[in-house]
């Protein structure tokens, strides 16, 4: 669910942690996306899933969500 309705990509700086995270597919299990975990919430500024790609891609110490972003996850 987004916090904000304008972002939809949620960035984690958790350095234990380096992940986006897409709101409008949070998953809410224990182990999950745990959002509201996050204690310092910075978003890509898009909406657009290319441009979270590519964002990725410039970004390499990030990964995808293992949960609401499974598709780009690379584990
Ligand atoms: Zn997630």
């Amino acid at each position: 669910m987004r916090r904000d309705p304008r972002y939809r990509f949620l960035i984690n700086d958790n350095p234990v942690r380096l992940e986006v995270h897409d709101l409008d597919n949070e998953k809410y299990g224990p182990f999950e996306c745990q959002i509201n975990e996050i204690r310092k919430l910075r978003y890509l500024v898009s909406t657009q899933e290319s441009n979270l790609v590519a964002w990725l891609s410039e970004n390499s110490s990030y990964d995808a969500c293992a949960y609401c972003l499974s598709q780009y996850n690379t584990g």
